[in-house]
């Protein structure tokens, strides 16, 4: 899972630089484009202004050579050579002229403004020119006469209409450098002039050789053009474009026709600025985009370290027991399957319960309670093994999942582990012991949580109940045992309603007398598969579930039933003594109920005896003595069942007002051989006699026990010896006629 999530996020990774890096190349790209396209047209715009600018310089300056034609041809005599010298001196120093000068037709000498030494021919030539063309500019002149780089312009004298000559102007080159200087677009650009040959006319600044053809000659062209190209397109006076490499550095060079002479406008730009300027914008955006990635970056982490932080504490509050710091029980049930097939499908679910915890914790306060809890919960997880797991379910209830053994091994360990808690949780200023128990549900094939529970809670129920052995493993007779209750439970309302509940009665005899003195009412239920079923097998679920409360209402319905009908019957009426439930002690209902039963059928009270046993009476001595009290304040007579099987004392006789006390069956086991019993069984009697109750033998079953129970002083006697349980049918037989009223 975790490896799985690692790659996913390195490939997420990876594909993102990739992204990224493809992303950045191809805005580099672009951004180089877009700049150069946008370099390219500023060159072919500024060359194109240039290229007017060039022209309109030179048509400027041939229309001053021209007024000053015009000047000389109306205000100066020919003949005045000195004059015109000086005319001619100051036009040229005026306007920054190289020189200038006048070449008559007559073929005298030439006037000039400086002195020179023009050649004749040349003089010649530009004076037929003249003539012919009227004004016109040469191509440059490399040191003519004294001159530097010249260009001429000429224009034609006339004498009215009469050609008399020609005026010369020789302008330096430089004057035009200035325009062809291309500083604004970049610091490397320049423009020149050539002709169609290659020669450069003029230049914004030095260039390196005179012919562009020959320098390109070194240069490396653009796929798809070339210098023969190139050549071409200026040849035939088109505007040309071309890209090339020289010295290193990658150009651009943009060529339009001038309309003088045969010239061309060629503008040159190096082009690796651009290349420079897109990285810079690339790598500006690239930085930028790696800030904003960071940054994402960090908020991401940020956001997932908070959620894995709040996943964690989710978890803790979801998973974790806050008091000992182990699994709780929704863990336990989330995760059991998963854990279960870990241990490959066969576990042991052991519940692990502290005795009388809450003794311990009225006793000792809940803090001592709550340490007794953590320093179990880490002896318990100390003994788990690899795969095995711990959680507290609640109160002082762990249930623990460990990897099966056999039952000998693993009860063996188990025990260890109760040493370890007992040893460990030791209460050292207390007599007070931690006591652990186990139930133990031993899972050999796959059962969801709450089955595996509820056998492993069935195991723990059995042994709390057993006081010799504190770990109980489930067997299949305590699921049977489950499945009979739950059908038990299924039909008992059913059961009361049809009359399936009915009543034995087992008659009481008079150790004096001999005669029968009373009876006890017993149910039985009428089970259509099982017949007559006893007691013991459903009043323990009826005590759980409730259903006692009804049960023994209708059982001393019954009862009074059968006074009311043996009155009826003139028949004489003993008392029936009904046993009631302990859950009757908490029901307010009880006595009031109990009367209006009673009353119904007009029975005296004083025939109706409450049989409680023993152990109601010791859990809550001073309910059981308000209650004696109010059932003796409506005249029912109270009978303790089942003396000594629990530990009653004294003082319990002494402060419950009893009519009778009923000695349990269990007394009388062994005490026909052994003298101690005997002893016991009369110190008993003779204590009951003491607080004034009547004393009843219970379970006799032999001659020889009623024989001795006589002889200590028991009153009655009640056993199979005499008699079992009885239908009324039979029991009404030993009834006597009723004894006429006394006078
Ligand atoms: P218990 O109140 O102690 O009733 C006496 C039990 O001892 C009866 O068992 C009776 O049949 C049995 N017994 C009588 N003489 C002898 C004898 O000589 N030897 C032996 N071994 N046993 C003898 P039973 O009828 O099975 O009742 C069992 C228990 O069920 C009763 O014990 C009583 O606690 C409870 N019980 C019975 N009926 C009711 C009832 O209507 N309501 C309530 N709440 N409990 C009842
Ligand atoms: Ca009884
Ligand atoms: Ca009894």
């Amino acid at each position: 899972m975790k490896r799985n999530s690692l790659l996913v996020l390195l490939a997420i990774l990876l594909l993102v630089v990739a992204g990224l890096a493809g992303g950045v190349a191809f805005y580099w790209h672009y951004i180089g484009e877009l700049l150069e396209r946008d370099v390219v047209a500023n060159v072919m715009e500024a060359g194109n202004e240039t290229a007017e600018t060039f022209v309109r310089a030179l048509d400027s300056d041939q229309r001053l050579v021209d007024t000053i034609a015009i000047t000389v041809q109306t205000n100066y005599p020919w003949n005045n050579q000195e004059k015109l010298g000086r005319f001619l001196f100051l036009q040229g120093k005026y306007n920054g002229f190289e020189n200038l000068g006048i070449i008559p037709l007559d073929g005298s000498k030439m006037i000039t403004a400086h002195e020179s030494n023009l050649p004749q021919d040349w003089q010649k030539e530009m004076l037929m020119r003249a003539l012919a063309e009227d004004t016109f500019t040469t191509k440059r002149y490399a040191q003519i006469g004294k001159a530097k780089n010249v260009f001429v312009q000429a224009a034609s004298l006339h004498d009215g209409m009469e050609p008399v000559g020609a005026l010369v102007v020789l302008f330096p080159t430089e004057r035009y450098s200035s325009l062809l200087a291309l500083s604004s677009l970049v610091e490397n650009g320049v423009a020149a002039v050539i002709s169609k040959d290659g020669e450069v006319e003029v230049a914004g600044r030095s260039l390196k050789g005179r012919n562009i053809f020959t320098v390109l000659e070194h240069a490396k062209f653009r796929r798809g053009q070339s210098l023969d190209e190139l050549r071409q397109d200026i040849q035939d006076g088109q505007t040309t474009f071309v890209r090339y490499r020289l010295d290193g550095q990658n150009r651009l060079l943009y060529g339009v026709a001038l309309p003088v002479n045969d010239w061309y406008l060629v503008s040159v730009l190096p082009t690796d600025f651009i290349q420079a300027q897109a990285q810079r914008v690339a790598w500006v955006s690239l930085a930028l985009f790696a800030f904003l990635f960071f940054l994402f970056g960090l908020l991401g982490l940020y956001i997932f370290c908070l959620r894995a932080y709040s996943n964690k504490q989710l978890f803790k509050t979801a998973f974790v027991d806050k008091l000992t710091g182990i699994d709780n029980f929704n863990r336990m049930s989330i995760s059991f399957e998963d854990r279960v097939q870990a241990l490959h499908g066969e576990a042991a679910l052991v519940i692990f319960d502290i005795l009388k915890f809450k003794v311990i914790n009225d006793m000792l306060g809940y803090e001592r309670g709550d340490l007794i809890l953590q320093q179990a919960a880490d002896v318990l997880k100390s003994w788990l093994n690899e795969g095995e797991h711990i959680c507290r379910s609640s109160a002082d209830n762990f249930v623990l999942l460990l990897s099966l053994t056999d039952r000998r091994n693993l009860r063996a360990r188990i025990t260890r582990m109760l040493a370890a808690v007992r040893r460990e949780c030791a209460i050292s200023d207390s007599c007070l012991k931690v006591e652990g128990v186990c139930g133990v549900y031993e899972l050999k094939e796959p059962l969801p949580f709450y089955i595996a529970l509820d056998r492993a809670r069935l195991a723990l129920a059995n042994a709390k109940k057993s006081p010799k052995e504190n770990i109980q493993f489930y067997d299949e007779k305590d699921r049977h045992r489950i499945v009979q209750e739950r059908q038990l439970e299924n039909t008992m309302e059913q059961a009361l309603a049809d009359g399936a509940f009915t009543l034995m009665l087992q008659p009481k005899y008079d150790f004096r007398t001999g005669y029968m003195q009373g009876a006890e009412a017993l149910v039985r239920w009428n089970q259509a598969d099982k017949g007559l079923v006893r007691p013991d097998d459903f009043i323990p679920l009826f005590e759980r579930n409730g259903f006692i409360l009804k049960l023994d209402m209708f059982i001393l319905e019954q009862a009074v039933k059968f006074l009311a009908k043996w009155r009826s019957d003139g028949k004489q009426q003993v008392p029936i003594a009904v046993n009631f439930s302990r859950l009757h002690l908490n029901d307010s209902r009880y006595i009031p109920q109990m009367t209006q039963i009673v009353d119904a059928y007009d029975v005296p009270h004083h025939l109706i005896e409450v049989e409680l046993t023993e152990s109601v009476i010791l859990n809550n001595r001073e309910l059981a003595q308000s209650v004696i009290r109010g059932l003796h304040k409506k005249g029912f007579s109270v009978a303790m069942d089942d003396f000594g099987s629990g530990y009653s004392s004294l003082n319990v006789l002494k402060s419950l007002q009893f009519d009778s006390i009923k000695l349990d069956k269990e007394f009388l086991s062994g005490c026909e051989q052994n003298p101690t019993a005997r002893h016991v069984v009369s110190g008993a009697v003779e204590m009951i006699k003491a607080v004034g109750a009547k004393v009843v033998a219970e379970g006799v079953e032999t001659e020889k026990q009623a024989a001795f129970l006589r002889e200590m002083g028991c009153d009655l006697a009640q056993g199979y010896f005499f008699s079992k349980p009885i239908p009324e049918e039979e029991f009404e037989k030993l009834l006597k006629p009723a004894s006429p009223p006394e006078e």
